[in-house]
């Protein structure tokens, strides 16, 4: 049986401390659809997109993935961490970033194939990036940079895809191919799930917002949720 929603949380709360990242969130993420998740810095974004990772320990609450438990599945998801928490110095080429890509589906201890570094490559021309393939990750602009993630996930052909602001500091041009890519990944029936941090553009580029801070806001669909008072 196929499950209706690809995420669902409930209760979900994260601490560091004292201190309450997420706030007993529940949420239910609708299959084939582009998410945003918008809030304030510091309103546990990110926090809540590591728990639906699995990258974070000692949360409390429920989450699943397709009806599947996280522990199951967590593999099968693509991520995009956000650039600001990326180490740009670590000294890595493009198409090596791309072809990481890859290992999720590979298993412990298997080299890349020919088909693989092929996938890699044909992921760089779809993102336009291909002319970077041997440069290290950090000569790049931050719209080039997202772009390599996003050429990574697409390696990694996962049904979920979880972004943390893909489109925090990029150009004009990489936003269209970003945009562009994700609306064509939702055409092949993925889920996308993305922080972001633009009002202005949330009814163009999404289905479904969720605002949080700690706990949830308000979430449904763009026209519901987007009133005076959610902005506010
Ligand atoms: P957002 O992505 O919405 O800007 P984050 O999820 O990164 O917010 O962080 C939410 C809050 O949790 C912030 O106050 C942050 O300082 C805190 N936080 C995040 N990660 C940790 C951590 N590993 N240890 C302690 N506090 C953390
Ligand atoms: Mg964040």
């Amino acid at each position: 049986m196929t499950h209706e929603y690809v995420i669902e949380m409930r209760e979900i709360t994260k601490k560091f401390g004292d201190f309450v990242a997420n706030d007993k969130i529940n949420l239910q993420l609708r299959k084939g659809e582009i998410h945003a998740l918008l809030g304030e810095n510091g309103a546990g974004k990110s926090t809540l997109l590591k728990c639906i990772l699995g990258f974070i320990k000692s949360i409390s609450g429920v989450i699943t993935i397709d009806g599947k438990s996280l522990a199951d599945v967590r593999k099968q998801i693509a991520y995009i961490p956000q650039v600001s928490a990326v180490n740009w110095n670590f000294p890595i080429r493009v198409k090596d970033v791309v072809l990481m890509g890859r290992y999720a589906s590979l298993g412990w201890l298997k080299w890349p194939r020919k088909k693989d570094k092929e996938l890699a490559h044909q992921a760089l021309c779809e993102m336009g990036i291909e002319e970077f393939e041997n440069r290290q990750i950090s000569q790049l602009s931050g719209g080039q940079k997202q772009r390599v993630f996003i050429a990574r996930a697409l390696c990694h052909d996962a049904d979920l895809i979880v972004m943390d602001e893909p489109l925090a500091g990029v150009d004009q041009t990489s936003e269209q191919i970003i945009m562009d890519k994700i609306k064509e990944l939702q055409k092949a029936g993925k889920t996308i799930v993305c922080v972001h941090h633009d009002l202005h553009t949330l009814k163009e580029y999404f289905d479904h917002v969720v605002f949080i801070n700690k706990y949830v806001i308000a979430n449904g669909k763009i026209d519901d949720v987007l009133t005076e008072e959610n902005i506010r």
